[in-house]
């Protein structure tokens, strides 16, 4: 039966763990086992150790992958251990070059910079929202583009259908950070990327409650070489953080409807006001990032909101509000985070589900 995205979100994962097991439990039971009995010598339940595989997180995973359209998903205990593992891929002892997003999530540009490149792989990091610039930055040692869109804080739109089409029959590996348009929204792979990754610490968990990451392969031959890496390297997500995960994607489908319809509302507002000087909204989501007039202003905003919580994170019910400069991109080095626009009167919206008077209010009054 074919289902609708928001349908799929509630029953898409159809494992082991949800299906057949034995009480009929509609919500997935929580395995929390670290290893599993053998009937006899030479059987298997199918499960052996809970960093091979645990049928809660094996759940997560299907619905992680069928939501995105892809043949398989490995999760991790963070977004960053996704990345991390992901990376192994590259080998130092090749010539591995990987073009990146320039305006990428500052722990990525941290792991390219001090891991990646002590490691022999070269990253060039260019405007992947032009797609000459990508063409033109692509050499034969290119073995993958990391794609991060909207990029983070700055909101620039890459158009992946056409990054992979520059790419053509290449051996070149299109990855993209789904993070902040989530499956709901947007579907990298059937826009020709070959991976997809998630901090599922943000959307498809939702409530700032847990930290997760996914990386969703294209094909079964990708997904079987990721999930030997991620049981390899080991950062695998618990059981329990993937109840929570399978848990907060049912509702996945309502919240970004309403925090996007809320972000809408907010950019247009923000737009009009005359102590914002620039917004930047990519029309879809619930990220928006805007520019004041003076620093003393961001800062007040920052210290005076009261609804709207000052932290670092993204994604969940609450709107949370966040200094690029001193926050995500802290470690950007500060010409480059200045040459992107992150400077110190730059902030960035979370927008939550909560009602959008509330929060237009909360902000109107920071401002004064
Ligand atoms: N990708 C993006 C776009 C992010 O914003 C983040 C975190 O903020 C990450 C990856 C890393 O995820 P985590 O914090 O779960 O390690």
């Amino acid at each position: 039966m074919s289902i609708k995205p928001e349908t799929a979100c509630v029953h898409a994962a159809k494992s082991t763990a949800n299906k057949s097991h034995a009480t009929g439990a509609v919500a997935v039971p929580i395995f929390q086992t670290a290893t599993f009995a053998h009937p006899g010598f030479g059987q298997s339940t199918g499960y052996d150790y809970s960093r091979t595989q645990n049928p809660t997180v094996e759940h997560c995973e299907e619905l992680i992958a069928a939501l995105e359209g892809g043949a398989g998903a490995s999760a991790f205990a963070t977004g960053m251990a996704a990345i991390a593992t992901l990376m192994e891929l590259f080998q130092p002892h090749e010539k591995h070059e990987i073009i990146a997003t320039d305006d990428l999530y500052g722990g990525s540009i941290r792991l390219f910079n001090n891991i990646s490149a002590k490691n022999g792989i070269t990253i060039k990091y260019v405007d992947t929202s032009d797609l000459s610039t990508v063409e033109s930055a692509i050499t034969p040692d290119t073995k993958a583009i990391f794609i991060e869109t909207p990029t983070n804080p700055m909101m620039k739109i890459t158009d992946i259908a056409k990054i992979s089409r520059i790419i053509g029959g290449r051996d070149i590996l299109l990855i993209v950070d789904n993070t902040f348009l989530t499956p709901y929204l947007f579907n990298p792979i059937a826009h020709g990327a070959d991976v997809v990754i998630h901090s599922g610490t943000k959307y498809l968990s939702g409530h700032n409650d847990t930290l997760a990451g996914f990386v969703v392969s294209k094909t079964h031959e990708l997904a079987e070489k990721i999930h030997v890496l991620k049981k390899t390297t080991g950062a695998v997500l618990s059981p329990f953080d993937a109840f929570l995960v399978a848990r907060g994607i049912k509702t996945l489908a309502i919240r970004m409807e309403r925090s996007q319809s809320n972000a809408r509302k907010i950019a247009e507002w923000l737009k009009s006001r005359a102590e914002i000087t620039a917004v930047y909204y990519p029309e879809q989501g619930a990220m928006i990032s805007f520019t004041t007039d003076t620093v003393s202003t961001a800062q007040k905003i920052l210290n005076k909101v009261e609804l709207i919580l000052y932290a670092e994170s993204l994604g969940g019910v609450e709107t949370l509000i966040t200094y690029p400069a001193t926050q995500t991109h802290s470690e950007v080095p500060e010409a480059e985070r200045l040459a992107r626009g992150i400077d110190d009167k730059l902030l960035r919206l979370s927008v939550g589900i909560e009602s959008v008077e509330d929060i237009i209010n909360d902000l109107e009054r920071a401002m004064l």
